[in-house]
């Protein structure tokens, strides 16, 4: 099916969302304050894009095009999310099939594996933006546990029995313990808060709001350990950063646009009210130093750049365009079209799609050349997939 159609996604309203960036770009009055946290498009079955081919109803994209294997989403995060790993294709299948021989349900709170795929990520962006990824190198990982005083204990762990044996320790110690080593910590920072400004690039900062958020009935989440443990990384709009397999990250506050395989699989690690299986963890977290590696994107063309990954389930580009610029290409395979600033014209000599507030993004099918024409300023995302050459 050639041409280029509007498409419309699927609001997620979890409650760790913001309430104004999600309902602004699909022009939605949100009065009520309703958390709108993450937007999706694509097929999958918890969220099937809906497309407008002219007639009086929309149509599913599951019914036009083969599944995507990527979903494409944005987000927008005001409370942190829990800290989590991605198990590989080959992890995923033996735990998706063992879980199934166990018969343990799908919809179960204690199920690790949703399906049998493997779900690296990639982000861009939209705001300054926080998370943590990876653990630290070696030399600032002491930096730290020096420097912390209440994490001095864990020092003489980490120099003898490295990352993973630092990291078993925090996760399998008893709650009893992580309480006697955090709570100190948390009445020290408590009393420094007090006094001064909140700094997103202090790691101080994160814990005060991961402790406000998840401790409960006085037990304390030990992926406050996890804070100080990776990498707390920065990223300015625009730029992105790659969820490898294995990698454990966390979104702390921005927006941003995520492009990832089509899966559900989350092993998590903390700051959660969710199940925490750690054996499962353990075995998929990659403990090793981590430099983060933030992505500006490639010039592919006058306007165009790409966040270049090894994932071989998505390809994600962004153009930037000036009041006034045109410029067209050739989709190769089924691509989605994501406006995030601006108003931009969509046209293949046959349909015109008007991509702007209220209506975002657009479907293009392969075989047409697709002029896209911006009338303000305008900043589009490309989802696709890379193709074989
Ligand atoms: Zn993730």
């Amino acid at each position: 099916m050639p041409g280029i159609y509007s498409l419309k996604g699927t609001v997620k309203h979890y409650d760790w969302g913001g309430v104004s960036f999600i309902p602004s770009l699909l022009k939605i009055d949100n009065r009520e304050k309703k958390p709108f946290a993450e937007y999706w498009m694509g097929t999958h079955p918890f969220g099937d894009s809906l497309v407008n081919t002219g007639g009086n109803e929309l149509t599913p994209l599951s019914h036009i095009a083969n599944a995507f294997p990527f979903l494409l989403k944005i987000l927008d995060v005001k409370d942190m999310l829990s800290i989590q790993v991605h198990p590989s294709k080959a992890g995923a299948e033996e735990g998706f099939a063992k879980e199934n021989t166990k018969g343990v349900p799908l919809d179960a709170p204690n199920r690790n594996y949703k399906d049998d795929n493997h779900k690296p990520e990639l982000m861009v962006a939209l705001s300054d933006f926080w998370l943590l990824h990876g653990f630290k190198p070696t030399e600032e990982l002491i930096y730290t546990l020096l420097n912390v005083v209440e994490l001095r204990e864990l020092l003489p762990i980490f120099n003898h029995s490295g990352y993973s044996g630092l990291y078993k320790h925090v996760m399998m110690i008893s709650q009893e313990e992580v309480n006697r080593i955090l709570q100190p910590l948390l009445d020290n920072l408590a009393v420094a808060n007090k006094e001064s400004e909140p700094d997103r690039f202090d790691e101080d900062y994160w814990v005060a709001k991961a402790a406000a958020s998840f401790n409960k009935n006085g037990n304390i989440d030990r992926g406050i350990f996890s804070i100080y443990l990776f990498n707390l990384v920065h990223l300015k709009k625009g730029e992105g950063i790659f969820q490898l397999t294995g990698v454990p990250h966390a979104y702390l506050e921005g927006q941003n646009v995520e492009i990832m395989a089509n899966s559900d699989n989350v092993l998590r690690g903390g700051l959660t009210t969710k199940h925490i299986d750690v054996p499962e963890l353990l075995k998929h977290t990659k403990c090793e130093a981590t430099y983060p590696s933030i992505l500006s994107g490639e010039e592919i063309g006058t306007h165009e750049k790409l966040f270049k990954t090894s994932a071989p389930d998505f390809q994600l580009s962004v153009i930037d365009l000036a009041a006034g610029d045109t410029i067209s290409f050739t989709p190769i395979t089924t691509e989605i079209l994501l406006l995030t600033e601006g108003m931009a014209e969509l046209d293949d000599d046959n349909i015109e799609v008007r991509l702007g507030q209220g209506n975002p993004a657009a479907v293009a099918f392969t075989g047409q050349v697709v002029y896209l024409a911006a009338a303000t300023r305008s900043t589009i995302f490309r989802a696709s997939v890379p193709h074989l050459l």
